[in-house]
């Protein structure tokens, strides 16, 4: 069922980010890659985190993580004798042991490999899949004939050697990114001809002021708002911003539990334009799923150098060197806060069941006989088939009383259950069972597979279709 979750949430986003895109293409890049690739990005030297480590019992913990367990205090991006001072100052201690914490130090989260049978010809997992876009970038800047803005999408495994993974799929060390880098001249930033089709979306927002004093509530304006009063940064960013906050919502996750917060200059790379996490309300508290950094020509800029070749394009007649905007979503996070969000206990049923919308539910309908004697079964089964053949997700169960497969249905959040009867054998028509109001309709079967259309595209409520069966 995850798996199948995946799959929906990814050609959710391809069919909204790419296919939808005249000029966004997606690539699938390699995991593994050379050092000298990640020499040139800077990884080598700057990709880590603060390592502390208990001095009697040796377990090891993320510094800035301990410091905000036990203070509150947000300390990502803080140095190694910022983050010493903070944990002698509040004298903190080992969780496991209560031992000394020895001082913090920088530990490298890329994992290495060696690649090819010669020693010393070291490579790395790439810990996000962004730069074999950028080693490729001339490549793909023909292809698209050096016409700007394009932009290289990417679904794929990234991974970190992180120092404590935990909470399910918010943290772990091997894990799936959907990204885009979408380059562009820097001087049509505020040119981008797609913004136009958003500009009026209305997003959750916390700006860089706000963060100057305690914050309780974010801001609501228009992604055209945000990016007049430059809260974010250019048209490109607000694009994907607009985008990403209806995307959210059509996957189940209500506009009031997200927002997207301005990155202070402790939490972002020295290069940034500036960068907006689509930050999420959850039971383990408010967690990263999404980022959107403006890089600028910062990675094109050191693959250049490295390479020893120059990225400068001519596009439109003039010559540049494009600029990047990058949103960068995870996708195991994005599964976390729709099962959070759409899980339900309700007093209605004795059964906890999932409130997924038709876009990201695993199985969408299922078929039952009401019994498995008379011919029902096989009635069911060759309906079942037929709706398989027609493009629906459909799950078939005969085993157990009816109450109890409607139960079933509900917990992995199915939509639509549909009963074969007696009443089907001598009428040809069915009931449909709506998981979120439990009610029933009858439909015949010849209409059955354009009102599931209908119901599933949202084009049409169960209470409509209650409603014209009354007036039939
Ligand atoms: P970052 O490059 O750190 O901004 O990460 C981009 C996105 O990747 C984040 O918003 C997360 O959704 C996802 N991500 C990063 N690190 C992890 C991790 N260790 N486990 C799961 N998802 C992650």
């Amino acid at each position: 069922l995850g798996t199948l979750m995946r799959q929906k949430l990814v050609d959710f986003w391809r069919q909204l980010f790419v296919l939808d895109n005249d000029n966004i293409f997606e690539i699938n890049g390699s995991l593994l890659l050379p050092e000298s690739v990640f020499k040139a990005s800077g990884h080598l030297d700057s990709f880590e985190d603060p390592l502390i480590q208990c001095k009697s019992c040796k377990s090891m913990y993320r510094a800035d993580h301990i410091i905000a367990q036990n203070t509150g205090i947000s300390a990502e991006g803080l140095s190694l004798e910022e983050l010493d001072k903070i944990v002698e100052e509040n004298k903190i201690v080992c969780p496991s042991c209560k031992g000394e914490l020895d001082k913090a130090r920088q530990f490298n989260l890329m994992f290495s490999t060696g690649i090819g049978p010669v020693s010393g010809n070291k490579g790395y997992l790439r810990p996000e899949t962004a730069q074999n876009i950028f080693v490729n970038f001339k490549r793909y800047a023909s292809f698209m004939r050096n016409k700007l803005p394009f932009g290289i999408a990417q679904v794929g495994k990234s991974f970190r050697n992180e120092i404590s993974p935990r909470n399910f799929l918010i943290r772990v060390r091997e894990f799936e990114q959907m990204e885009i880098e979408l380059f562009f001249d820097p001087e049509m930033a505020n040119k981008f001809s797609l913004f136009d089709f958003v500009e009026d979306v209305e997003i959750n927002i916390v700006t860089k002021g706000m963060q100057e004093k305690e914050w309780s509530k974010p801001l609501s304006m228009s992604v055209k708002d945000a990016v007049e009063k430059e809260i974010i940064p250019n048209q490109v960013m607000g694009y994907f911003i607009a985008m990403e906050s209806e995307m959210l919502q059509a996957l189940g996750i209500p506009k009031e539990s997200f927002w997207f917060r301005y990155m202070l200059p402790h939490e972002t790379p020295h290069y940034s334009g500036g960068n907006l996490d689509l930050e999420v309300k959850l039971s383990i508290g408010n967690v990263e799923i999404i980022g959107n950094a403006y890089r600028t020509d910062y990675d094109l800029k050191k693959h250049e150098k490295a390479s020893k070749s120059t990225f400068t394009i001519v596009s439109n007649n003039k010559k540049v060197l494009p600029h990047v905007v990058e949103p960068s979503m995870g996708v195991g996070r994005i599964l976390y806060t729709i099962l959070e969000y759409c899980y339900r206990e309700d007093e209605s049923r004795t059964w906890s069941w999932f409130k997924f919308p038709a876009s990201i539910a695993p199985i969408e309908i299922a078929v039952f006989p009401l019994m498995k004697k008379d011919g029902l079964a096989e009635y069911a089964q060759d309906l079942h088939l037929d709706l398989k053949d027609a493009g629906f997700v459909s799950f078939y169960d005969d085993s157990g009383k009816i109450g109890k497969r409607y139960a079933r249905a509900d917990e992995i959040g199915i939509l639509y259950c549909i009963t074969v009867d007696y009443e089907s054998l001598e009428k040809d028509t069915v009931t449909i069972r709506d998981r979120d109001s439990t009610k029933q309709a009858r439909v015949p079967i010849e209409d059955l597979e354009d009102v599931l259309d209908a119901l599933l595209e949202e084009e049409l409520t169960f209470e409509e279709l209650l409603e014209n069966q009354k007036n039939n």
